[in-house]
C-alpha cells in the first residue's frame, strides 16, 4: 500500500491487486486464430493476452477481432481461421502497468479496457488487473467509509 497523506487513503499497489500470470489464460503469437477462438470460448473470456516464446507481452486477441476477420472473408468459412496467426490481427497498442504502480494508475488505464496487463521492466508478462477487481476495491472502500460516517 502507498499512503496519500492529505487524504489519509491507503492506495493498494498493482502487486496486491493483480491476478498472477500462472492463473491467466493466454495464447502465443504464432497460434492460429482457430486455437485462440477455442481458448476464448472455453474460458468464457472476451479477450486474452498474447505472449511470445520468451513470455514477453505482445498484445491482446479478442473474440470481436476474430469475428471481424471471419466476416471480412468472402464466405463465412471458419476453416480460414487455421491459416491466420494471432500476431496478424491482435491489438498491439495496449497500455500496461508495473507491479509498483498503484490502484489509481490502474483505474485510469481500465477506463478504456476491461483488463490491463502487468509487465516486468524487460517486458515479461506478470499478470493482469481487471475492472472487476478495481470496482470491488472501490465498493469496499465506500462501504467502510459510509459505515464510519
Ligand atoms: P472481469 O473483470 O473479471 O470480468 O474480467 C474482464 C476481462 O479480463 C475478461 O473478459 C478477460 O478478457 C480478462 N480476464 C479476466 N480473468 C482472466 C484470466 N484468468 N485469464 C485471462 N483473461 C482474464
Amino acid at each position: 500500500m502507498v499512503s496519500v497523506e492529505k487524504e489519509k487513503i491507503d492506495l493498494p499497489l498493482v502487486s496486491e491487486l493483480m491476478i498472477p500470470s500462472e492463473k491467466v489464460a493466454h495464447v502465443q503469437l504464432g497460434n492460429p486464430l482457430e486455437h485462440a477462438l477455442l481458448v476464448l470460448v472455453k474460458s468464457g473470456y472476451s479477450a486474452v493476452p498474447v505472449l511470445d516464446q520468451s513470455y514477453k507481452f505482445k498484445g491482446i486477441i479478442s473474440k470481436t477481432k476474430i469475428l471481424e476477420e471471419t466476416l471480412g472473408m468472402e464466405q463465412f468459412e471458419l476453416d480460414h481461421l487455421s491459416d491466420i496467426q494471432v500476431s496478424e490481427i491482435m491489438e498491439k497498442n495496449i497500455p500496461c502497468l508495473e507491479q509498483t504502480d498503484n490502484m489509481l494508475d490502474a483505474l485510469h488505464k481500465l477506463i478504456d479496457h476491461p483488463f490491463v496487463c502487468v509487465t516486468k521492466e524487460n517486458g515479461e508478462f506478470d499478470g493482469i488487473v481487471t475492472r472487476r477487481t478495481i470496482l470491488k476495491q472501490f465498493s469496499k472502500h465506500y462501504h467502510e467509509t459510509l459505515k464510519r460516517a
